[in-house]
């Protein structure tokens, strides 16, 4: 087991990236954060802080860097890992859930037998942001009877009051800018 990490060497490993994907938007890249084999194992064991090995279901994981860390997270914590994808990627039955973005919307899925009434769910997904994609999820899975115990985040833009928008849920984030 590495030595503990620190959410502050996390954070120094994070690259902003400016005008990435398009002008204005400050990308936070991750994947420093991934190659580094002690800051990966670390940044998992501190998003899966609060739960013992048995006590989560599913980690639920959001498109597509959340995928990363929900899937490390599942196995620690001896838990399933269930996917939410953009609209048209999943191949079974699915339901869907249409946000807002800043232009126009998006739509997330689900397989409808992604978790069973009552499972105890950790969402986790890399970054939250004006919250709406992280809001969409739990909408997904309460629809399937999940029961959130906890969002899990790598990183939150404060100032963007993602928050606001996954009211009475206990939040976790591990970088805040
Ligand atoms: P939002 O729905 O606004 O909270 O956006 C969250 C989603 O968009 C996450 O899945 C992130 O991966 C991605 N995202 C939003 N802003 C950034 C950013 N500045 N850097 C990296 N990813 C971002």
């Amino acid at each position: 087991m590495p030595a503990s990490v620190t959410s502050q060497e996390i954070e120094y490993a994070i690259r902003t990236v400016p005008d990435f994907p398009k002008p204005g938007i400050q990308f936070k890249d991750i994947t420093p954060v991934l190659a580094d084999a002690r800051l990966f194992a670390g940044a998992i064991e501190l998003l899966t802080k609060n739960f013992t090995p048995g006590s989560i279901d599913a980690v639920v994981g959001i498109d597509a860097r959340g995928f990363i860390f929900a899937a490390a997270a599942a196995t620690r914590l001896h838990a399933g890992f269930v996917p939410i994808r953009k609209k048209g990627k999943l191949p079974y039955r699915t339901i869907e859930e249409d946000y807002a973005l800043e232009y126009g919307h998006a739509t997330v899925a689900m397989h409808i037998d992604g978790l069973k009434a009552g499972a105890r769910v950790l969402l986790v997904d890399d970054l939250l942001a004006t919250g709406g994609t992280a809001a969409a999820a739990t909408s997904l899975v309460k629809k399937l009877g999940g029961n959130i115990l906890e969002i899990g985040f790598l990183i939150e833009l404060k100032f963007l009051n993602g928050r606001d928008k996954l009211p009475g849920y206990p939040i976790r984030s591990l970088v805040t800018y």
